[in-house]
């Protein structure tokens, strides 16, 4: 009998054209906590007073201390783990073309993909909210909270906040891309944030095969996922790896 691991990596040998959709789960094994779900991030901050952009533009200092600083240790140390890397092989693979991640951790580049659509911003870069100089996150200095431009101007990391616009041109690619791909992965995301969680369904509607990742069920499981394997994203993607590459070798 094919096992559902089987049924995958045969569906990801045959496709040129998967797309992932990713979220906080992936990184989780990496050592960063997800927003929702068990040891979220939500469980002790309340996100409307921390991660929404009425906040950081009311109390800056409170929300550089309570999310930003935190966030900065976290990423710093931060590698990718399993989950990253056979995405990255799945793109050496040429099976892979492109990530449309909701994750700011800049784990995917470093992991080695090329095509990573960036749907809520980066924690790489700040940038100062009076004249938007941009700046490297590592060339950031904490003595003060919070930090400042050269203009004096304070500085904010490259995320979108509660409350602010999803980039356009990433919006506008990540709908085109679901509307073509053949397969998209879904990996350790909770489907709760909108639009990112429209993406499966516009790829789904365009005939896409749609793969979820995630220990969880989430509001897509039942609704738009062909192909549901519920388990963490590491070991699961080593065991889709491990099928795939027995199919090439
Ligand atoms: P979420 O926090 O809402 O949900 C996380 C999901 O990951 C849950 O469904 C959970 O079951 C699943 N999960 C937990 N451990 C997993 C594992 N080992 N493997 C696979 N899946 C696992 O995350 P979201 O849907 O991405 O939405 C939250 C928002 O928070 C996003 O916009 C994102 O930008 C932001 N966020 C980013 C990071 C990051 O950059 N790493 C971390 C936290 C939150
Ligand atoms: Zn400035």
């Amino acid at each position: 009998m094919t096992t559902l691991i089987e049924e995958v990596a045969d569906l990801l040998s045959r496709s040129s054209k998967t797309i992932a959709l990713t979220g906080a789960g992936i990184s989780v094994e990496s050592g960063i906590p997800p927003f929702r779900g068990k040891g979220g991030v939500w469980e002790k901050i309340d996100p409307m007073k921390f991660a929404h952009i009425d906040a950081f533009t009311k109390d800056p200092v409170s929300v550089w201390n309570v999310l930003i600083k935190g966030m900065k240790d976290l990423l710093d140390k931060a590698r990718p783990n399993d989950g990253h890397k056979g995405l990255a092989r799945l793109e050496e693979l040429g099976i892979l073309t492109s990530i449309i991640t909701q994750n700011v951790d800049g784990l995917h580049q470093v992991a080695g993909n090329t095509d990573v659509i960036e749907f809520h911003g980066s924690f790489i870069r700040h940038f100062c909210s009076e004249c938007n100089r941009i700046y490297a996150t590592t060339d950031i200095k904490m003595t003060q909270i919070p930090p400042r431009c050269d203009c004096n101007g304070i500085l904010r990391p490259d995320i979108v906040f509660f409350g602010e616009m999803i980039p356009p041109a990433a919006l506008m690619r990540s709908q085109q891309l679901a509307e073509t791909c053949d397969v998209m992965l879904v990996v350790g995301t909770s489907a709760f944030v909108q639009p990112a969680a429209y993406i499966p369904v516009i790829a789904k509607q365009n005939g896409a095969v749609i793969v979820e990742i995630n220990p969880e069920s989430t509001p897509l499981t039942n609704q738009v996922t062909d192909l549901a394997l519920m388990g963490n994203a590491g070991e699961t993607m080593n065991r889709v790896l491990g099928e795939i590459e027995k199919r090439i070798s």
